[in-house]
């Protein structure tokens, strides 16, 4: 059986995927880019409802084309995966959809890999682990199954229908939990929200999107540092974008609960740092400001001052007195919706590309295995990494690289044809 080759095989036809496909046609570079799915299926079927882009369609986009929504417009799940698909088919993606990559090995005594699916075998000289930022939901084992209890990760989330009657207890408090408890509190549930360490910039300040402060003030583009907890951002597109704020969030009858610790016995205790983690997202945010009112200064921008944006509401009884335990049954909680992260799963790809703990080895997206790639983890190279727009930087890096490589390799006495 001949098997096919190609120069780089890329995995995962998400944003990722497709912005590795443009930079390497770019180059003239020969690749297949195979996805399991459909394109941008985690924009499709892995998300809730009511889920809006958490950026404006001018910025959380691609340089090459705009959405059809207007530019300060939040675009719909649906318009994300949308314009994927239409993105595709403008670079002319050559994308294989239905197509699962089950196994990637280095040739023995040879250049290249040699790569499994659930289709036929491939070979190929580059691969290009494009499979996301966030692959598989993460569920701290903190709460037993037990009956009359139902507990979902958030990308299992659909809208407030899906869940049984009753109060909702939702752990993490980045912009998924925010959001649902915010939808989940509007369709009449009793909420409780577990607030931990949390970044909260304004959704807008002084006539600009917050998007275009981090821009402008360098912070999308902020190197990763190993040493560095990356701390979660907790905004919302929702209703055409709001600032998060949890005063507010209390105000509309949500009770917010310190970090989840333990669960015994039906009782689920929190540590008591509900406040402490509300006062340090308040920092964050005023220190935003602070440096965006420094920036308008120092460029002489015309910008309305906006000094209300200032001023911190006053803490909420479940900050000043919290709840530090919650009998589930007591207090008529019947799920819990865990908008705890994800992890991911790289297990098909065999070698030295991940550590013992299946953690990627790389250093900006180049992995420890020769011709292994990655693209679109979280800060892979930067805070932006695993946004739309970033993505699209660190795919024309890992595509550069690969074009370096494959010019050593026609060296005169090097491997004409490596795969
Ligand atoms: C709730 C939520 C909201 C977000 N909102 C925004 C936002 O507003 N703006 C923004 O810029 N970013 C946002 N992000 C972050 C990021 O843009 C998305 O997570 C995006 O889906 C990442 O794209 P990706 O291509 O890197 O990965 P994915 O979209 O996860 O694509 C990877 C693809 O690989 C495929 N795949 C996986 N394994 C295999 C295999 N073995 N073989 C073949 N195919 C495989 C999957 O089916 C998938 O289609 C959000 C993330 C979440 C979770």
């Amino acid at each position: 059986m001949t098997v096919e080759k190609t120069d780089v095989l890329v995995v995962g036809a998400g944003q990722a995927g497709l912005a590795a496909s443009e930079h390497l046609s770019r180059h003239g570079i020969p690749h297949v880019v195979l996805e399991r799915d459909r394109i941008a299926e985690r924009w499709r079927t892995q998300r809730w409802d009511s889920l809006v882009a958490n950026g404006p369609a001018w910025h959380d986009r691609f340089p090459g084309m705009e959405f059809k929504c207007g530019p300060d417009d939040f675009a719909g799940k649906d318009e994300v995966a949308d314009y994927m698909v239409a993105y595709a088919e403008k670079i002319g993606a050559p994308v294989r959809c239905g197509v699962e990559v089950t196994e990637v090995r280095r040739n023995e005594g040879r250049p290249g890999f040699h790569i499994e699916t659930s289709d036929a075998p491939i070979k190929a000289s580059y691969v290009i682990a494009a499979t996301g930022p966030f692959q598989k939901p993460l569920i701290p084992p903190l709460v037993p199954d037990m009956a009359g209890l139902t507990q979902i990760h958030s990308a299992d989330y659909r809208n407030p229908g899906q869940l049984p009657d009753g109060a909702v207890l939702i752990v993490g408090a980045g912009s998924s939990g925010v959001q649902i408890a915010d939808e989940l509190r509007a369709a009449g549930r009793e909420v409780y929200l577990s607030v931990g360490p949390h970044d909260r910039p304004p959704r807008r300040y002084r006539g600009r999107d917050f998007v275009w402060w981090l821009g402008v003030l360098n912070k999308w583009d902020m190197e990763a540092n190993p040493n560095s907890e990356h701390t979660t951002i907790a905004v919302s597109g929702a209703r055409g974008g709001h600032t998060v704020d949890f005063r507010e969030l209390a105000a509309q009858g949500i009770t917010l609960v310190g970090r989840t610790e333990e669960y015994k016995d039906g009782v689920v205790t929190f540590a008591g740092d509900v406040a402490e983690n509300v006062k340090a997202g308040d920092a964050n945010y005023l220190s935003l400001l602070r440096e965006a009112d420094a920036f308008i200064e120092q460029n002489g921008l015309d910008l309305p001052p906006e000094p209300e944006a200032h001023e911190i509401g006053t803490d909420p009884a479940c900050m000043t007195d919290p709840i530090r335990a919650l009998d589930l049954k007591k207090a008529g909680v019947t799920s819990i919706i865990w908008a705890t992260g994800f992890t991911q799963d790289f297990s098909w790809l065999k070698g030295g590309a991940c550590d013992e703990t299946g953690k990627p080895i790389h250093r900006r997206g180049i992995s420890a295995e020769p011709g292994i790639y990655y693209l679109g983890l979280p800060w892979q190279t930067r805070r932006g990494s695993s946004f739309i727009w970033g993505v699209w930087y660190d795919a024309k890096y890992v595509a550069d690289h690969i074009a370096k490589q494959r010019a050593y390799m026609v060296y005169p006495g090097a491997v004409a044809d490596p795969a």
